[in-house]
């Protein structure tokens, strides 16, 4: 076995941050190549270790955006993992600051706002943006601000934000020609890209980091996934290999799969495929059984969302459908999908919001979802 093994090895026969330093640098380093060996060994000596409450220095609770939020322990070196990890998967190609710009729906009845973020998290600056005035003035208010920023950037979102955001040319045009260093989205496909940006070179860096499985990857310029060995996955659930402070084995409802062949990417990584999706149990799905999602669907759709959800209840799908500019065609298209696609159910239209659900604003969304605010829908038209 190779240097990551023991890597591993000595990191939990003694925790100090010395050893958790060298096996980051190994987890950074690591090329690949006994991949499955590694796996099944590390996952037997992760196992021996068992739980070790008395590691668990940090107390983190998950989102919720599956409904309930989940409490659990991550040690020891909580902070230097969440240090380490979040830049490197954040920002994949240096050092960059990151504006999270929030939804133009997020926010009822807040003035703009633009606001550093403090805390020790790894960017030199992190600003976040408000903004739930008029949503005509959302794209101006929001590139005066940026244009302050003098350093290089990226912007960082929740899918019905970009796809607010990037199905405005004013905005594709201000990524593809200001320090914009690319796009920041969160473990999910990048439902809200635009083929445009992609083939005019913007880097949108898909990514994600589940602190209770391990999970990570981030996607890098040439469009391809990769994570740092920082999990196995197994038949019966997830191995987070950092933490030593709960049970090694996590059950948990995201698809995680890795394929079966490494590969060299065109930017230098070795890699195993990843092939991720968010919140199974929460998806939608068709008449046998099969998760419906095509992240192609908004290169077709017209209007400029301010929100769309497709939410799947028992007897009918919702489509809740804020745009700024009402366009009919649409709803074919909608209609169209899902039909094709098989989804069982009554199709219906709402131009309202039922938004603001947990952390991840998914697009596609069935059965547990919880609304939390309501829009009439003569405030957007
Ligand atoms: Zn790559």
């Amino acid at each position: 076995m190779g240097s990551l093994y023991d890597s591993y090895s000595a990191y939990y026969s003694d925790p100090c941050l010395r050893n958790a330093d060298r096996l980051w640098a190994d987890v950074y380093l690591y090329d690949f190549s006994d991949y499955h060996e590694f796996c099944q060994q590390v996952s037997l000596l992760r196992k021996q270790f068992g739980s070790r409450k008395s590691l668990g220095e940090m107390s983190l609770t998950s989102s919720g955006s599956m409904g309930l939020p989940r409490h659990y322990q991550l040690g020891p070196h909580a902070l230097y993992w969440i240090f380490q990890l979040e830049r490197a998967v954040k920002s994949p190609e240096g050092t960059d600051s990151i504006i999270e710009v929030s939804s133009p729906l997020m926010f009822v009845n807040r003035p703009a706002s633009f606001e550093p973020v403090t805390g020790d998290l790894p960017f030199p600056i992190r600003y976040t943006f408000r903004y739930s005035g008029d949503h005509r003035d959302y794209l101006s208010v929001l590139f005066r601000h940026l244009e302050k920023v003098d350093v290089p950037f990226v912007i960082s979102g929740l899918p019905n934000t970009f796809l607010f955001l990037n199905a405005h040319k004013d905005f594709q045009s201000f990524v593809q020609t200001t320090r914009v260093r690319g796009l920041l989205s969160h473990d999910w496909e990048p439902f809200y890209r635009k083929r445009e940006l992609i083939a005019s070179g913007v880097h949108i860096n898909d990514n994600c980091i589940n602190w209770t499985t391990g999970v990570n990857f981030f996607t890098c310029k040439a469009n391809q996934k990769h994570f740092f060995p920082l999990f196995v996955v197994e038949s019966d659930g997830l191995i987070n290999l950092m933490n030593l402070a709960e049970e090694p084995i996590n059950s948990v409802d995201d698809l995680v799969e890795i394929g079966a062949q490494r590969s060299q990417c065109v930017c230098g990584r070795w890699y195993f495929p990843l092939r991720f999706f968010p919140h199974v149990e929460c998806a939608i799905r068709n008449r046998l059984g099969k998760i419906v999602f095509d992240c192609e669907l908004p290169e077709k759709l017209m209007a400029k969302y301010l929100n769309l959800q497709i939410i799947q209840t028992e007897e009918r799908i919702n489509i809740y459908n804020v745009t700024q500019d009402v366009n009919t065609e649409d709803h074919a298209i909608l209609e169209d999908f899902l039909r094709s696609n098989d989804v069982p159910g009554e199709i219906v239209f709402f131009s309202t919001t039922s938004a603001m659900c947990g952390g991840k604003l998914p697009t596609f969304w069935a059965g547990r979802y919880f609304p939390m605010r309501w829009y009439p829908s003569q405030r957007f038209i």
